[in-house]
C-alpha cells in the first residue's frame, strides 16, 4: 500500500480548510468580481443581466445569484450556432486564448493561454499524488478539453504527465512498468483492462509495476469494482467529478464518503424547475460557477443529478460534500410534487435481491399520479414481499406507491427506469 504522505495534507491549506464563514465571505467576492467581469467582457452573461434588469452591483454575493437562470449546454450550443465561435460566452479577444477545443455539440471552448486553475491538482492531491509522481493520462486528447486540463494539473502540481491518452494497451503497460510509473488516469474500467492485460504479459502487478495512486473519472465506480483493482495493484483510488465546460467541481479524499466541493469555484444543488438552490440533502442538479475569466460560465447547469452534505470529513477538508451522482437531470420525473430519479428506483430494488427486473410506471388516475413498481422476480412472489417493498419506497423515493410482481420476461430487455405514461391533456 501507498506511504503514508499520500494519505494526508492538502494542496492549497488556505482554501481546503477555512471555516464555513470565511468560504462563504471569500466565496461572494469571487462570484462578485466574476459577475462584474462578465457583465463588460462576455456579452451572452450582459443579455442575461439585462434581461433581469440587473446591474454588476446588484450582485454582492452567492444569494444574488439565486435568481439567475441556470444555463443549460444546450443552450451553450444553440447561442453558438448563432452566434460563432463561443455565442458570447468567452471573456478574452481570440488572439489571447490559449486552445480551442472541439467538444461533442459541437460546441467550440475556449482555453486560457496560461492555466492557473488549481481545481484538477487539489484533486490529485486529495487523491494522493505527489510532487515527482510520473502519470500516464489515459483519457482522450483528440479535439476535446478534459484530458489537457488534468495535464495541465499534473504538470502544475510538480507531477510529470505522460500523455498516452486511449487505446494501446500493451504499449500502455510497457510505459507503466518501464517509466516506474506511479499515478494512472483514466476510466476504472480501462484500469481493469490495462491489469487483465499486464497478467497476460506475464507481469506481477504490484512488484512489475509500481503503481501507487489512481485518479479516475467519466464513469461510475462500483465499490466492488474499487476494491478489487486497490487490491489487485496495491494502490488508492479515488474519484472526482467535472465537465469539460467548468472543469473539477468536487473530488474524493482518503476518507470517501462523497465527494469535497473544489475550493475556488461556486458549485450549487438546485431545482432543476426553478433553480433555487435546495436544501442539504435534497436531490437537486449540480450547477456551477466558475472564476475563470477567458469562459465565465455563471450557473451552467451540469445536468446532473446529486445531493450535498455538511457532515464534517475526518481529513480536514472544511467544504461540503456531493454525496454522490445519482444520474441526469432528464431522467428525472416529478411525481406528487417530489423529484423521483433512477438511481432511486435502482437503490430500492437492490434492497431486495430476488428482483430480476424492474421498471417504474406513472400514471394518471383521478388527476392523480400512480406509482407503480412492476417486479420480475427469480422466486416465488408473496403479500409480505410486496409490503416490505412498498415500504422501501416509501422510505427511499419518500413518495408511496404500489408493488406489482409480473410474470419474467414481461419487462423489455434493457427497458427504462422510469417509464411516465401520464398524458395531461
Ligand atoms: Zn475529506
Amino acid at each position: 500500500m501507498p506511504d503514508k504522505d499520500r494519505q494526508s495534507g492538502f494542496l492549497k491549506p488556505e482554501l481546503e480548510t477555512m471555516s464555513r464563514e470565511a468560504r462563504d465571505a471569500y466565496l461572494d467576492g469571487k462570484v462578485a468580481e466574476i459577475v462584474a467581469y462578465a457583465y463588460e467582457n462576455a456579452p451572452a452573461f450582459k443579455g442575461i443581466m439585462q434581461e433581469l434588469g440587473a446591474l454588476p452591483g446588484d450582485v454582492k454575493g452567492v444569494a444574488d445569484l439565486a435568481g439567475f437562470p441556470i444555463t443549460e449546454k444546450g443552450a451553450l450550443v444553440e447561442k453558438q450556432r448563432r452566434e460563432l465561435p463561443f455565442g458570447g460566452w468567452c471573456g478574452e479577444p481570440i488572439a489571447d486564448l490559449g486552445r480551442i477545443y472541439v467538444s461533442p455539440g459541437p460546441i467550440y471552448e475556449p482555453c486560457e493561454a496560461v492555466y492557473e486553475d488549481t481545481r484538477w491538482s487539489q484533486a490529485f492531491y486529495a487523491g494522493g499524488f505527489r510532487r515527482g509522481d510520473i502519470a500516464q493520462v489515459t483519457f482522450n486528447f483528440n479535439m476535446v478539453p478534459f484530458a489537457f486540463m488534468l495535464d495541465e494539473g499534473l504538470r502544475q502540481m510538480g507531477c510529470i504527465s505522460v500523455p498516452t491518452g486511449v487505446g494501446n494497451t500493451e504499449t500502455q503497460v510497457q510505459a507503466l512498468r518501464d517509466l516506474k510509473t506511479q499515478g494512472y488516469l483514466g476510466t476504472p474500467s480501462f484500469l481493469a483492462v490495462i491489469a487483465d492485460k499486464a497478467e497476460e504479459m506475464g507481469l506481477d502487478l504490484q512488484k512489475d509495476l509500481n503503481l501507487q495512486v489512481a485518479f479516475v473519472a467519466a464513469e461510475m465506480l462500483p465499490e466492488s469494482l474499487r476494491a478489487s483493482l486497490q487490491e489487485r495493484l496495491g494502490m488508492l483510488i479515488r474519484q472526482s467529478y467535472g465537465t469539460a465546460d467548468v472543469g473539477c467541481l468536487s473530488y474524493e479524499c482518503h476518507h470517501m464518503g462523497g465527494m469535497h466541493f473544489a475550493a475556488d469555484c461556486l458549485v450549487e444543488v438546485v431545482d432543476p424547475e426553478t433553480g433555487r438552490p435546495v436544501a442539504e440533502g435534497e436531490p437537486g442538479e449540480v450547477a456551477a460557477t466558475v472564476f475563470n475569466k477567458t469562459y465565465p460560465l455563471i450557473r451552467f447547469g451540469t445536468g446532473d443529478l446529486s445531493a450535498f452534505t455538511w457532515e464534517k470529513c475526518a481529513c480536514g477538508r472544511t467544504s461540503p460534500k456531493l454525496t454522490r451522482i445519482m444520474g441526469r437531470v432528464d431522467q428525472v420525473t416529478k411525481i406528487k410534487g417530489m423529484f423521483v430519479h433512477p438511481g432511486g428506483v435502482q437503490q430500492v430494488a437492490q434492497k431486495f435481491p430476488q428482483v430480476m427486473a424492474y421498471q417504474l410506471v406513472v400514471t394518471r388516475q383521478a388527476h392523480r399520479d400512480v406509482m407503480t413498481l412492476v417486479c420480475e422476480l427469480a422466486e416465488g412472489e408473496n403479500q409480505e414481499l410486496k409490503l416490505r417493498m412498498e415500504a422501501a419506497m416509501k422510505e427511499v423515493l419518500r413518495v408511496s406507491g404500489q408493488v406489482d410482481f409480473a410474470e419474467p420476461g414481461t419487462l423489455p430487455q434493457g427497458c427504462k427506469i422510469i417509464d411516465d405514461r401520464r398524458t395531461w391533456d
